[in-house]
């Protein structure tokens, strides 16, 4: 079970403690935008600056929203490259990143700057493409992260645990954004059948 990390980051002697790294993974329809949502909404509650992050390609829903599949959301800033990042947060704590996986691998250049300023950064993506292969630099992330959680749908074809996304249209595109229509999620016996 995931529990919150402690926050601010000062130890009893007054002294800054690095920020951590939050990494939410897993297949498509598995809940990791809701569970973005779900922390920053708590962060914000708690009086915490939050701010959040997307890549611009990502205009399924709304270009300046966070958007879960049940349609809960946040506003966030779609931006093109990770390099973006380190400008444009300023008195923020707490930043995430959502569809981590269409970000090229300096977004962990990003998440070290922002961590080691003692910032809490969490960053949600899908660990794996159409194929069932690791799909960079999420990887690369689960390898860094101080909190990793890896999250599952429901296979609709068996019921069972799902940690695949699997491709019904035959684009061979990698990128290719999907919606319901394109995707399903499915376990591991559904997937490689
Ligand atoms: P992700 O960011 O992992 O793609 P979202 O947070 O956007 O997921 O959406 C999760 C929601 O998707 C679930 O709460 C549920 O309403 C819906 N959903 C659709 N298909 C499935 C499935 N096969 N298993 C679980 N949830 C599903
Ligand atoms: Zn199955």
């Amino acid at each position: 079970m995931y529990n919150e990390p402690h926050f601010p980051l000062k130890n009893v002697d007054g002294v800054s403690l690095p920020g951590w790294f939050e990494l939410i993974v897993g297949p498509m329809f598995s809940g990791k935008t809701e569970e973005l949502i779900r922390r920053l909404k708590r962060a914000k509650i708690a009086g915490q600056e939050t701010l959040i992050f997307k890549p611009k390609m990502d205009d399924r829903y709304h270009e300046s929203h966070v958007v879960s599949h049940d349609e809960n959301f946040l506003v966030s800033k779609a931006i093109e490259k990770p390099e973006e990042i380190i400008g444009m947060v300023k008195e923020e704590t707490v930043i995430g990143i959502d569809e981590v996986q269409f970000f090229s691998r300096e977004v962990l250049e990003a998440i070290r700057e922002l961590t080691k300023g003692g910032r809490r950064v969490l960053a949600a993506g899908l660990d794996k493409d159409y194929l069932g292969d690791p799909f960079p630099p999420v990887p690369d992330l689960m390898a860094e992260a101080d909190y990793l959680t890896k999250l599952h749908a429901i296979c609709v074809r068996c019921g069972a645990p799902a940690s695949f996304s699997y491709r019904k249209s035959p684009v061979k595109e990698k990128l290719l954004l999907g919606e319901k229509d394109d995707y399903e999620a499915r376990c591991r016996n559904c997937f490689f059948e």
